[in-house]
């Protein structure tokens, strides 16, 4: 046995600690000399600045109007602090306005609800005058938003107030009322329709899977209501009972409304990146020209594929496409689309949006609907039990709406669905159609495309190389 003295073994031991922290600091430099680009941080929040000012830019609604109401545009523009979610810190020293916000309770009056925001006197009575231009200050009702922009923080400086926005209680835009500036006929405001209880503040997230969606971003710091907004988007593109697995990765562009540092509501996902075990896409919103906003993918195809795979909830894919041995009539035939065992009332989902051409009882088919999409397909369902109330041919179907029910009408032998597609009346393989991607941005528009969606693409792949570079990936 040998003996160590204590004083040796703590020596030697400060020794090897030295050269693990000499050796740590070296690989260190090494790693940052090597890098061709920055990954720090900054590189982000350039970003997310540079976002900012293209949107200012981009929208229009957000600009002073031109008519007449020039004396608007002398107003400091609404000033929006991004903040990067990533480390929590806002990225910009806050050159905002003082805001506060206030909300119309019950048996409130404008009066009141403006004492709330330490508007008091003149300042007071000129919002209320201006306000009565365009509205009935007495029908202000409960739950309505008050949001206040101030050029200095104290509460004793009523004469402060740059504007006040009155704005109804769920979306949709209310009553700015703006100071007039630089005149000459002393504290006067004028009011305007439209404006947000607050302003729009564009944010980056990475959040790692842990269990169900609402959950998962529940532990990365977010509500029900931007988990509603992600499951419409990602369950276009995957099962969301199935297809979510933990550790997968979600990274999200998303706009939120805030007001006085306190978030409103979570307004748009305006990009998304899913990176999981099952399934890997890319996402970006897009405004087409009919003004309808859809996903698609970075080449500019919808995020959604033409089909619903999942017509009929639980069910069990009992016979496929194609030559089989008929289980009736006991000889060869062709068997002209997919049967989807499922128990008797499991509600059957259109495969695609498109018009109903029919709703029938047919022989063999049993009750059966057929609906007509674009491009040439159309889609069929027989031996339903029962129809979905409201249809009738002529009518439009949305995709996923429930059509029927699951049934054994017809020649059939137990409860299944049978599922046809054709496409210029000609029955193909519906596994096969499941392939068929969705529709695309039109070809003169997609330079625009391209052009509109960058940024988005770029903050999501920055967002990436720094959860990387930070071990969080
Ligand atoms: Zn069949």
């Amino acid at each position: 046995m040998r003996n160590h003295s204590p004083a040796r073994t703590s020596a030697g031991a400060s020794v090897l600690a030295a050269v693990i922290v000499l050796a740590v600091m070296i690989a260190n430099l090494w790693f940052w000399w090597s890098q061709e680009e920055s990954i720090a941080p900054m590189d982000l929040i350039g970003r997310l600045e540079v976002l900012r000012q293209d949107r200012a830019e981009a929208k229009p609604e957000t600009a002073a109007p031109t008519t007449k109401l020039k004396d608007w545009e002398k107003l400091p523009a609404a000033v929006e602090a991004p903040a990067d979610r990533l480390s929590g810190r806002a990225l910009t020293p806050s050159p905002l306005p003082e805001e506060r916000v206030a909300q119309v309770g019950q048996g409130d009056t404008l009066d009141h609800a403006l004492g709330r925001l330490f508007i008091h006197g003149a300042p007071k009575a000129a919002v209320i005058a201006a306000y009565r231009t365009l509205a009935d200050p007495r029908l202000i009702r409960p739950g309505q938003r008050l949001f206040a922009q101030f050029s200095t923080a104290s509460p004793m400086d009523a004469y402060s107030l740059l504007s006040v926005v009155i704005a109804p209680e769920g979306r949709g835009e209310g009553v700015s009322i703006v100071r007039v500036l630089g005149g000459d006929q002393g504290l006067q405001f004028r009011a305007r329709p439209g404006g947000l209880a607050g302003h729009m503040q564009r944010q980056v997230l990475r959040c790692t899977i842990t269990g169900g969606l609402e959950l998962s971003l529940k532990r990365c710091g977010h509500g029900r209501g931007l988990s509603r907004l992600v499951t419409a988007l990602l369950s276009l593109r995957m099962d969301m009972r199935s297809d979510l697995k933990m550790g997968d990765q979600l990274t999200l562009v998303f706009d939120e409304l805030v007001a006085a540092d306190q978030r409103i509501r979570y307004e748009r996902v305006v990009g998304l990146r899913y990176a999981g075990s099952q399934t890997k896409f890319t996402g970006v919103s897009w405004q087409e020209h009919k003004g309808r906003v859809a996903t698609f993918t970075p080449e500019g195809t919808a995020l959604e594929p033409m089909f619903v795979r999942d017509l009929v909830y639980g069910a069990r894919l009992s016979s496929v496409f194609g030559m089989r041995m008929h289980p009736i009539l006991r000889k060869m035939k062709p068997h002209l689309g997919i049967d989807l065992a499922a128990p008797t009332g499991t509600p059957i989902r259109a495969a695609s949006g498109g018009v109903l051409i029919a709703r029938k009882r047919a022989g063999a088919a049993g009750k059966m609907v057929r609906i007509r999409h674009g491009r040439g397909f159309s889609s069929e369902y027989f031996h339903m039990s029962r129809f979905a109330r409201g249809l009738y041919p002529g009518k439009k179907v949305r995709r996923g709406q429930i059509i029927g029910y699951v049934g054994t009408t017809g020649r059939s032998t137990a409860p299944h669905l049978h599922f046809g597609v054709r496409k210029g009346g000609v029955h193909v393989d519906p596994l096969q159609a499941f392939d068929t991607p969705g529709k695309s941005v039109p070809t003169r528009e997609l330079l625009a495309f391209k052009t509109s969606v960058k940024p988005v693409l770029a903050l999501l792949s920055q967002i990436s190389t720094v959860a990387k570079a930070r071990g969080i990936d």
